[in-house]
């Protein structure tokens, strides 16, 4: 008896539905070793890369909309400096073009997203530097900014009709509002190169549910003519589907193997989680029509946020700390998940496992992914 009810919680547990989903997933609080907050410079290389698309559009709106009170949501703004980024980047957009254009800045009211789990806390604490900061870099040039925080997950309605004017969300609609149904994953978290096609599928099926929902929300909540950058996890077509996630899988594997972590465990853990071709989004975004596609790019970044890049050869990070610096990063986005799941006792010997796979990889290729960029018009 007592066996039956263990497997029922542990199915409850990797299947996760979505409510379940929405509170165990966050990036790793505080602002300790492992946290979000110190561990997240490839998501901000990210959002650097993506700048000036958010400019592009940004000035698009301010030169076509007369905008008294700019409203901007960035959703899945998760904790650390990231989570502010948008909002300094934005002022200083519009800063700058309402200097150009001889008109009075407007007043900025943010609407910072997240799912219940997030650390709004550690924002609300930093806010009092970051306002005297925007203060001392912009005067009396900036007409007033209001932070706000909309907790709640970005498959439901966030705003009310016609609210928002621009919408942002770097890094977090690769997370899908559930795994799959019926998966039958047995040996891995994700998709590998040898999963059945009819696990792909599922897999495709799930993130064309959850996208076509979030852009048909969106654009409910959007002004005529708003504007929308996503970036996300993206896939391409030819290249093996070596990712990280399936490192984890091989290696969660090993530990079965050796006892350390129940094999029902492993079998019944997906990661909620899709990294879509180009292709895949595209067809999503005008199947659900309500949206002009203005852009849609993909960057490829080493799975190390290509950390060496301008660093002159002496300060170089060699393999192993290249390594130890990928596996902090995921670290701090998985590892509440997988502690829900396999238990916190394992997580630092899953992660010194994991790094030695890194650096055997990294030793045989270059381990690189593409993100996808995309900007988006609301339909008049
Ligand atoms: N934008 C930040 C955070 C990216 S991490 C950055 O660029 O650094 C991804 C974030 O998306 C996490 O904080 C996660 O909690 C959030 N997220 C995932 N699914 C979500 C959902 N359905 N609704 C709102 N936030 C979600």
């Amino acid at each position: 008896m007592s066996s039956l009810i263990k497997r029922t919680q542990i199915k409850d547990l990797g299947r996760g539905g979505m409510d379940r989903q929405q509170v165990v997933l966050h990036m790793n609080p505080g602002m300790g070793d492992n946290s979000y907050a110190h561990n997240s410079i490839i998501q901000k290389r990210v959002m650097r890369e993506a700048k000036p698309i958010v400019e592009e559009s940004m000035m698009r709106l301010y030169t076509i909309i007369p905008i008294h009170c700019f409203k901007v949501a960035d959703l899945g703004c998760s904790s650390g400096p990231n989570a502010l980024q948008l909002v300094s980047n934005v002022i200083d957009i519009v800063d700058c073009s309402s200097s150009n254009l001889n008109l009075k800045p407007p007043v900025f009211q943010f609407f910072l997203n997240d799912l219940f789990g997030n650390d709004f806390n550690s924002i609300f604490k930093s806010l009092p530097q970051f306002s005297e900061i925007i203060e001392e870099k912009k005067g009396q040039k900036c007409g007033g900014c209001f932070i706000n925080a909309t907790p709640g997950t970005f498959y439901k309605r966030l705003f009310p009709n016609n609210f928002s004017h621009f919408v942002h969300s770097s890094f977090s609609l690769h997370w899908l509002s559930q795994v799959p149904k019926e998966l039958g994953n047995k040996k891995n978290i994700h998709l590998t190169s040898t999963s059945p096609p009819r696990m792909h599928k599922a897999y495709l099926a799930q993130f064309q549910k959850d996208f076509k929902l979030f852009l048909k929300l969106r654009s409910q909540e959007l002004v005529s003519k708003g504007g929308m950058v996503l970036t996300l996890f993206g896939r391409e077509e030819t290249r093996d589907m070596r990712t990280a996630w399936s490192l984890f899988g091989i290696t969660l594997n090993d530990m079965v193997l050796e006892n350390l972590i129940e094999e029902t465990k492993l079998e019944s853990f997906n990661l909620p989680l899709y990294d879509p071709t180009i292709e895949e989004a595209k067809e999503v975004i005008e199947e659900e029509g309500c949206f002009t596609l203005q852009r849609l790019e993909s960057v490829i970044m080493g799975w190390d946020g290509n950390i060496n890049e301008g660093v002159d050869d002496k300060n170089k990070l060699d393999l192993n700390m290249r390594a130890e610096f990928i596996t902090k990063q995921q670290r701090a986005a998985l590892e509440p998940l997988l502690k829900a799941q396999f238990g916190e006792n394992v997580m630092d010997e899953l992660f010194v496992r994991f790094k030695n796979k890194v650096v055997e990889l990294m030793e045989e290729k270059i381990l690189e992914f593409p993100t996808l960029i995309i900007s988006l018009i609301k339909k008049a």
